[in-house]
């Protein structure tokens, strides 16, 4: 309940000019805050305190009521969603801009006399320009007349903006293509479109013309992918294609360039802002298309407060201003498939055949690979081989009393990185079962980051038969195969990985799902899915789906693109090769899977067909926890779920209660009324509540 406090709205003085948007500095107990105005009244029953200044930005009136309906409809403060538009801090840069006066340089030695050295001569020619090094040889120029220097604002701008000679222009259309940009360009205001592409199919091609026409009849663009430095291929198209207008604002700018690139969104300078998740809120007015790439993504939702959905504020957004809301997948979530119109590329643009996907049944084998699948992988000059575990081996265990090796903090397993592996076992052969330990690495724990040294002996028996279960990338990286390129979220410089695998002439790509994202691997032959059944595996009504997407879109990276030495292919080792996600995923047919995914979660009355809410409580004392969650439980309607205990993490036991109902409004509000019934009571105090509209 911590994080509830700050409630508001609260009274000022109202400052002349001030009016709803406006952000004002205000006295607020002991702080000095940020403030933005919400709502203008003639009178308050509080003594009020003036602002103490009004800063120079107004926020737009629709982004306030954004953020207002936000708080509302993911149960979180009106102040966690108004900071989401307030600028970034910091101030502009000022530097020193040089042009020439008169004459150019060849010029000036006839017409005034005036003798200059090859080096002044080779300075006056670059002008206009920002005067850099040579500041002091430019001011003796100008004391001749011969330059003009003053000071202007230069804005930061993430990356060389690559425009100019390099700039392209648009593709050709190939006939299915055009056809989605003409649906587009006659979609009345506020249609909502689907984009149902396969991989490879040219998706952005049709983004990329629907967004110039948009700008040309002088309307703004709002681009949402998953994760920038997953899909650079995306946001470099769209500055080369459409230039200097275009925006780019995510985490990994400096906090300069991120400043200067709201600014000149909110100025108007900038009409396109591309961006992951965050961008959804950028002060871009007048919007005429909210593009949503990718919408299956589950980076889309935010993890922290507030829990909100890009996709559903991006929806917002685009009814608020009248704009096309065109999301686009190859696997589109069963919501999107079942409210939104459907435009089609069911073609490749490079008009090659999707890879065949093959079910390799895993349920007589005791390697990790299967020896077809290895064989593959020998033979294939470039490969991607997705496991969604990172680390080298995910558990650790005694072999006598069976004691596993916990983090303190958390209940869950201490997974090993830096591991080495026994001598013992032959090359190529990697083991699926329990595997004596060899010595060396760190236990380390996903959930805390706690960090201890791996056992030599166990603690409960003293045997010293301690072997690890599970293997995760890093350990699979060393078994593979040729040369091996990792990329997980132990791994840092992502970008660079990708770009080292894209330009190699042959190695692995071997990763978390992260590798089957956005990215175009022109000349990949084969595609592996080490252990398709581990999001079957989710306790989640989403793991058929995950597991679909998850199939689909390795088989989008595979035997792309102009190399037709390559031959795509995709083997996914199962145990379940009959699950339906699997057999779908097979025949690539998104529609057959989308169609029967809907009716099973009609028949069990799950999201689209109703809405999920989930609280979570956490404390460190159990009881503590036992009790809240309990009160909360008498306060929510009756066909509610739960208290239902969830691993601890970071020393706080945790617990979970879940709402399910046919209208979002009401089982928002139902719970809603449950959390402020029991908020605030001294026995709760200290209680974290999390409340989760439609959780992952
Ligand atoms: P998607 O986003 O649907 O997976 P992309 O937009 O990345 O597909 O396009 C895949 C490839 O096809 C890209 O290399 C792109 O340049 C190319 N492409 C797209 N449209 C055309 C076209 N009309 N003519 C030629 N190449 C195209
Ligand atoms: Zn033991
Ligand atoms: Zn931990």
């Amino acid at each position: 309940m911590t994080a509830r406090a700050v409630r508001g709205p609260f009274d000022y003085a109202r400052p002349d000019g001030v009016d709803v948007g406006s952000v004002v500095e205000v006295p607020f107990g002991r702080q000095r805050l940020r403030a933005v105005v919400t709502g203008l009244t003639d009178a308050s029953e509080h003594r009020l305190k003036a602002p103490i200044r009004v800063l120079d930005v107004r926020i737009a009136p629709e982004l306030v009521r954004l953020a207002l309906w936000m708080a509302d409809d993911v149960v979180s403060t009106r102040a966690r969603c108004l900071e989401l538009l307030l600028p970034p801090e910091g101030g502009e840069r000022r530097r020193l801009w040089a042009e020439r006066v008169g004459e150019p340089a060849d010029r000036i030695a006839r017409t005034t006399g005036v003798r200059l050295t090859a080096n002044q001569r080779a300075l006056l020619d670059r002008l206009p320009d920002w005067t850099g090094p040579d500041t002091a040889a430019l001011r003796r120029l100008e004391a001749r007349g011969l330059v003009r220097i003053e000071e202007r604002t230069r804005p930061r701008r993430p990356d060389p903006p690559a425009v100019g000679p390099t700039a392209d222009g648009p593709l050709p259309l190939n006939p299915d293509q055009a056809a989605a940009v003409d649906r587009l360009a006659a979609a009345p205001d506020g249609s909502r479109i689907l984009l149902h592409g396969v991989t490879g199919s040219g998706k952005t091609e049709v983004y990329l013309q629907a967004a110039r026409r948009v700008l040309d009849a002088g309307h703004a663009v709002l681009v949402l992918v998953p994760e920038i430095a997953l899909t650079p291929q995306t946001v470099a198209r769209f500055r080369r294609r459409l230039g200097e207008t275009v925006a780019v604002l995510h985490s990994g700018l400096s906090r300069g360039e991120r400043r200067d690139e709201w600014w000149r969104l909110h100025r108007g300078d900038a009409r396109v802002c591309v961006g992951p998740m965050s961008a959804v809120f950028a002060p871009v007015r007048d919007l005429g298309l909210v593009i949503v790439d990718e919408e299956h993504d589950p980076a889309f939702k935010h993890d922290g407060d507030p829990r909100y959905d890009a996709r559903r504020v991006a929806a917002w957004r685009a009814t608020a201003d009248g704009a096309t809301l065109l999301v686009g997948s190859a696997t589109p979530r069963p919501e999107s498939w079942a409210a939104l119109e459907r435009v089609s590329l069911p073609r490749r643009a490079d008009g090659r055949d999707l890879p065949p996907v093959e079910l390799v049944d895993m349920r007589r084998t005791r390697t990790v690979l299967h020896p077809d699948v290895h064989r593959a992988l020998v033979d294939a000059r470039k490969a991607i081989v997705l496991l969604n575990r990172r680390g080298w081996a995910t558990s650790l265990e005694c072999a006598d009393c069976g004691h596993a090796w916990e983090c303190p903090n958390c209940d869950v397993s201490l997974v090993l990185h830096g591991g080495r592996r026994d001598p013992a076992t032959a090359d190529g052969d990697v083991p699926s079962g329990f595997t004596p330990l060899a010595p060396g690495g760190t236990l380390r724990c996903h959930h805390c980051g706690h960090r201890e040294r791996p056992p030599t002996t166990c603690p409960e028996c003293r045997s010293v038969s301690i072997g690890h279960h599970g293997l995760g990338t890093a350990q699979l990286a060393e078994q593979l195969p040729g040369h091996v390129f990792r990329l997980d979220a132990d791994v840092t410089d992502r970008a660079g990985v990708l770009d080292r695998f894209g330009r190699a002439e042959e190695g692995i790509l071997v990763g978390t799902q992260m590798i089957a994202k956005g990215h175009d691997f022109p000349d990949v032959g084969v595609g592996v899915v080490v252990d398709a059944d581990a999001t079957l595996r989710f306790p989640d009504f989403r793991g058929q789906e995950r597991t679909f997407q998850l199939v689909a879109q390795l088989a989008g990276r595979a035997g792309r693109g102009g190399d037709r030495r390559a031959v795509g292919r995709v083997l996914v080792q199962t145990r379940a090769p009959s699950e339906r996600a699997l057999r779908h995923a097979a025949e690539h047919d998104a529609e057959g899977f989308l169609a029967g995914e809907l009716e099973r979660r009609a028949a069990l009355g799950y999201p689209p067909y109703s809405t999920l809410v989930r609280v979570t409580c956490e404390h460190e004392d159990e009881r503590r926890v036992d009790r809240t969650a309990m009160d909360l439980r008498l306060q929510l309607p009756r066909d509610a779920l739960g208290p239902a205990a969830i691993f601890r993490r970071q020393g706080r036991y945790r617990r979970t209660l879940e709402l399910r109902g046919p209208q979002r409004r009401a089982t928002v509000d139902a719970v809603r009324r449950a959390v402020d019934a029991i908020v605030g009571r001294p026995e709760h105090r200290g209680v974290v509540l999390a409340i989760e509209v439609d959780p992952r």
